[in-house]
């Protein structure tokens, strides 16, 4: 665009959603006024099912990561890549009914109330912005459940309740799509086995 074009938006004076308003009603294709995310409510349902139950999976992921890790010869033996592709699909159709899970690669739903950040729009890792509406939904999914205000509620019923006051990294997109439960073991297996040599 050169400097002298204006954007269709700003010459029509409309906003971004009547603009796409007006766009849809050109096609066939009504979507009933329903957002995305309306559209998506079952999963809300799972998804606030599991901060209201986030103690009892914080133990049952705890007992699971136990098992995890104590198959960490038999990962070993067929080899961590190899086991990748099974243990990922998995992962994928569990958490994704759970927690509406993206795959991100580096979980922190210990430390989130068992909220997923990966569903906030913005994808923020360390507490919600500013928007956050009164009813305690999202300001850019006004049907959503703002996550943040989530994972706060599912942290205070966690027995590791201050987990997310720990400042998270940024998500590394090279982790994208792989299994957050083979690497979480690796890394543990690695810890426990210099702590052994070190004694
Ligand atoms: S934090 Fe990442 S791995 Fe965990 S549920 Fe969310 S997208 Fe999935």
């Amino acid at each position: 665009m050169t400097s002298l074009e204006v954007p269709e938006r700003i010459k029509s004076g409309h906003s971004p959603k009547a603009l796409e308003l007006k766009s849809a009603s050109k096609t066939a294709y009504k979507p009933a006024h329903q957002t995305a995310t309306r559209r998506l409510r079952k999963s809300y349902t799972i998804r606030l099912w599991a901060v209201r139950h986030a103690r009892f999976l914080e133990w049952f992921y705890g007992r699971f990561a136990n098992i995890f890790l104590l198959l960490h010869p038999l990962w070993n033996a067929v080899g961590y890549q190899r086991a990748e592709a099974p243990v990922k699909f998995v992962e994928k159709q569990v958490k994704g009914v759970l927690f509406d899970c993206r795959m991100c690669g580096q979980c922190v739903l210990s430390s989130t109330g068992m909220s997923c950040p990966m569903n906030c729009p913005k994808q923020l890792r360390n507490g919600p912005c500013g928007g956050v509406r009164a009813n305690g939904n999202c300001e850019v999914e006004p049907d959503m459940p703002c996550v943040w205000v989530q994972a706060w509620n599912g942290s205070q019923n966690m027995r590791n309740h201050d987990a997310i006051l720990k400042v998270q990294r940024p998500v590394d997109n090279s982790l994208r799509e792989t299994s957050s439960w083979l690497r979480v073991t690796a890394e543990t297996a690695v810890e426990r086995e210099s702590a052994g040599e070190a004694k």
